[in-house]
């Protein structure tokens, strides 16, 4: 069995490739694929049903939040918010945790004023900054709730006057928070949901259409909205695949149950690095993630050999990103705590031949 730790696209549940795989040979007996069904029947009509209630069932969601599934994934959002919340004269204040909050600034510039009212990035981005003040007329503020590439996460979600947005896509439903609190939360889905190719945008339908420029038709969430998240042929095969994952979280308990399942596979993992004297976290100890857990080896001679140990032992994706170097091992959602075990396992021996 192989211990599926990558970043992203990354482990979804098994059951979720079975069902997905018997879908794209025959849909629930009809003799046709999921692939070659109409977007308009009522066989695919039921499929974007189900998905955008179960993510208003399981988010908890207010009557006035609108539930899409929209096309490109997070990278697309970071030009869609802005373009559709921000005017030319106005101000958004972002908060600067990582390259993706780094790369929605640069695009929100494109449409209005960006304030960056707090940066971590003279220290590689390894912590959250808790002082910084939002002015008052910013028309939102924005945070990246779990830095993918340097495992840091915000642990409470900043009180604000102003409207809240966020970027989720890397612990998008794996931890409980108020979902009501945000006027519009995005998620690509390849990192906790389902295949790459489609977006979550959950938003406020009250804080749209108060733009003055004329947004083209594809990227005006008002006409996603209007059309039930139909305006053109939606990724069929990757809401469907969603839609699968999101019946195999509800069925095993929903986010507060995957939490506390999430909230154990951080918490033996970091006691493993926190124990060893080989290895040391590379984020600040209080704003750890618990979907991107990254370190690095005292010696870094000796982190392609105690990768190559993972590799033979099954482990898959733990190699850190390029900017923050050593080992990155994501636990999303679907991820076992067996296999965090199978890792810790391997440390310690690793740290017992070599320490
Ligand atoms: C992966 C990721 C993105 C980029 O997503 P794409 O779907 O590749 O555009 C943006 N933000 C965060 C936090 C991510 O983890």
């Amino acid at each position: 069995m192989v211990h599926n730790f990558n970043a992203g696209p990354s482990i979804l549940p098994k059951v979720v490739f079975e069902e997905a795989s018997q879908a794209v040979l025959n849909y629930n007996n009809t003799g046709l694929s999921i692939l070659e069904i109409g977007h308009r029947t009522s066989l695919f009509q039921d499929v974007m049903d189900e998905a955008r209630a179960l993510v208003r069932e399981l988010m908890k969601l207010d009557d006035d939040r609108e539930v899409l599934f929209l096309h490109g994934g997070a990278t697309t959002q970071f030009m869609q918010l802005p373009m559709n919340l921000l005017d030319d004269k106005e101000t958004a204040a972002y908060t600067d945790t990582g390259v993706w909050s780094t790369k929605a600034i640069k695009e929100a510039k494109l449409f209005g004023k960006v304030e960056t009212v707090c940066s971590s990035k003279e220290t590689n981005f390894n912590y959250i900054p808790k002082d910084f003040a939002v002015p008052n007329d910013a028309k939102y503020l924005h945070i990246t709730t779990n830095n993918t590439i340097y495992g840091t996460q915000w642990q409470t979600i900043p009180h604000t006057s102003n409207s809240l947005v966020a970027d989720m896509s890397s612990d998008v439903f794996s931890r409980v928070l108020d979902f009501n609190a945000f006027d519009l939360i995005y998620a690509g889905a390849q990192k906790n949901m389902g295949p790459a190719g489609v977006n979550l945008v959950v938003v406020n339908k009250n804080i749209l259409g108060k733009v003055k420029r004329n947004i083209p038709t594809i990227l005006d969430y008002r006409n996603h909205i209007k059309e039930g998240s139909m305006l053109n042929t939606p990724p069929v095969f990757a809401v469907y695949v969603c839609m699968l994952t999101l019946r195999w979280l509800k069925a095993n308990g929903g986010i507060a149950a995957i939490e506390k399942l999430n909230n154990e596979k951080a918490a033996a993992l970091y006691a493993a690095i926190d124990e060893s004297t080989l290895f040391t976290g590379t984020a600040n100890i209080n704003d750890r993630s618990k979907m991107n857990v990254c370190f690095v080896m005292n010696d870094p001679s000796l982190e392609e050999t105690f990768l190559n140990f993972t590799k033979e032992n099954q482990i898959v994706g733990i190699k850190g990103h390029r900017l923050v170097g050593g080992f990155r091992a994501s636990l999303y959602n679907a991820l076992p705590l067996s296999s965090v075990e199978v890792l810790v396992q391997l440390m310690k021996a690793f740290t017992k031949k070599y320490a």
